[in-house]
């Protein structure tokens, strides 16, 4: 009867076979490998990649799919990016269309009729830069359309805000209010803020503004997860989170809800960092579904608000360098502090004084601690001094670069630092010859999430548009494989899981996507535009088109 009993309980399909698919994966030297059939266990564990003939003879009571010939690829990884900001941008102002200034007023003064009961107005992705504005956007211009409840709008790369009077009168900022460390309050020639917060002083307001209740905060992840599972996304690493996230992830990872992995980066050493870090780094839970091993810092700014650290003046506005957040000596006893507690570090660093400070913290960090096996990493690493370029490789940092943020900053980005500082920007070719290996990711919400825009940029050095034809400073673009690469394997081997996702084969996650086209064989211009049919996770279909 045992016998009998056991048959009746298996599932009828424990195990499936994908078949018929232009299927693509990496070998673990990062050269492509074709296959037609992909088998997994009813675990989610890859048994077998390579003719339909060998994943049958290893898994011969499987159920199969035909894939049609369609292309089938490891799930893409994104490298770094904000989870719940992008949950947060369905259910706030949407800024990143807006083309004007105008446009976008009145797109609060829209966003506030439609929203009666939002105690707060918030919003996202405005860029003056875009509005050829010269100048930053006003309270003043805000007010015009609400000036009853307070409005917090965030600028396209997080590191400005711009917020109306009410705001500025909540968080208690006037012309007395000192600039604090690392930030900056933009003020009228009388010492008025004008309404436009840079950097830590961004903080002022967000500390009035009231926390999201936990249904709040569940809708914003759904939000979220849906978007990420929509563009083959099947890991993301969390460049920053707090206890409140933590805990979520935690519990979608319990309850099997959890559709895109988690690699997540405690937010900061200060705040929540203790008792995040009271068992140590979580190196994997729930089946590799969720980690937490990872802390990030920010050196400095962004080069959209010069709020990025530089060595020299901005080429646009010699009276500033930028803002270091921390002098070198606060900065290590951070560094100094995760460290201790056995986490990887990940710095934000944009400008090349702000590369060069965390450089020369790692050179002194790392051989004290004996931990380059961690693999810490720079994030963005996008103005870097020629010559610490080689020190990335020499200290064994992963340099974590965003692609579309090149092709997004072309113009912005020369104007900052000029044609000579340039050539050390963005330079994913001169990383890739030393034998960087560079995570990839899009740092969404500040760019679209989708991966295939990334791979896009990656290759070609064009925006979405085509611009400029002929690729911006084109000698710095990836082979469409490294690129493939960046976004699969290095990503995974920058969260220390390349030995669990990244690529399929056997002993690895089944997560993999099918897509409309063959990304390797089609013109570069049509890689951004490929269309995700199917996302898997763990063998778990997640999304289907
Ligand atoms: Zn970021």
């Amino acid at each position: 009867m045992a016998f009998a009993l056991s048959t009746f309980l298996a599932p009828a399909h424990a195990d499936t076979i994908i078949d018929h698919a232009n299927g693509y994966t990496l070998t673990a030297a990062g050269a492509l490998q074709r296959f037609t059939s992909l088998g997994f266990d009813d675990l989610g564990r890859v048994i077998a990649v390579g003719s339909e003939k060998d994943t049958a003879a290893r898994l011969p009571d499987a159920q199969h799919i035909d894939a049609q010939g369609k292309t089938l690829l490891p799930g893409l990884i994104d490298a770094h990016g904000h989870v719940f900001e992008l949950g947060e941008i369905a259910s706030g102002v949407d800024l990143f269309g807006a083309t004007s200034l105008g446009g976008a007023v009145r797109a609060v003064a829209e966003f506030s009729r439609t929203h009666p009961k939002n105690a707060w107005i918030v919003g996202y992705g405005w860029n003056q830069e875009v509005w050829k504005l010269g100048r930053f956007p006003t309270a003043a211009e805000l007010d015009a359309v609400v000036n009853d409840r307070p409005v917090l709008l965030h600028r396209v790369d997080a590191h400005a805000s711009w917020v109306n009077t009410k705001a500025l009168e909540m968080a208690g900022i006037g012309k007395d209010t000192p600039d604090p460390a690392g930030g900056k309050i933009e003020r009228d020639a009388t010492g008025k803020p004008t309404g436009v917060l840079v950097d830590s002083a961004m903080e002022l307001v967000n500390k009035v503004v009231p926390l999201p209740t936990p249904a709040q905060a569940r809708g914003t992840l759904d939000n979220a997860l849906a978007a990420l599972a929509k563009v083959g996304l099947t890991s993301v690493h969390d460049a920053g989170i707090k206890v409140a996230q933590d805990d979520l992830y935690r519990d979608y990872a319990d309850h099997g809800k959890l559709t895109t992995r988690v690699y997540a980066m405690i937010g900061d050493t200060a705040g929540d960092f203790d008792e995040l870090a009271r068992e140590g780094p979580l190196k994997s839970y729930a089946n590799d579904v969720y980690a937490l091993a990872a802390v990030k810092l920010y050196s400095d700014g962004a080069l959209g608000s010069r709020g990025a650290a530089l060595l020299s003046p901005y080429s646009d506005m010699p009276s500033t360098k930028g803002l270091l957040f921390y002098p070198n000596a606060e900065m290590l006893v951070k560094m100094n502090k995760a460290m201790k507690a056995g986490y990887q570090v990940n710095i934000h660093a944009i400008g090349d004084a702000g590369n060069r400070q965390i450089l020369d913290a790692y050179a002194q960090l790392i051989p004290q601690y004996k931990n380059v096996q961690l693999r810490h990493r720079i994030e963005h690493a996008q103005v870097v001094a020629p010559e610490d370029i080689p020190r990335f490789k020499a200290l064994g940092i992963i340099p974590s670069m965003q692609p579309t943020h090149a092709t997004s900053d072309q113009n912005m980005a020369e104007h900052r630092v000029g044609p000579e500082r340039i050539k050390g920007a963005y330079a994913w070719r001169t990383f890739l010859d030393q034998g960087s290996r560079i995570a990839c990711g899009s740092d969404f919400p500040v760019e679209s999430p989708n991966p295939f825009e990334g791979l896009h940029a990656a290759v070609t050095r064009q925006n979405n548009a085509g611009v400029p034809a002929g690729g911006w400073y084109k000698n710095q673009a990836m082979t469409m494989t490294e690129a493939f690469r960046c976004f699969t394997l290095d990503a995974a081997y920058a969260a220390s899981q390349e030995n669990v996702i990244g690529s399929l084969e056997p002993g690895k996650w089944a997560d993999f996507i099918l897509v409309d086209r063959d990304i390797f064989k089609v013109a570069p211009e049509q890689i951004g535009k490929t269309v995700v049919l199917q996302t898997w996770m763990g063998g778990k279909r997640v999304y289907k088109r």
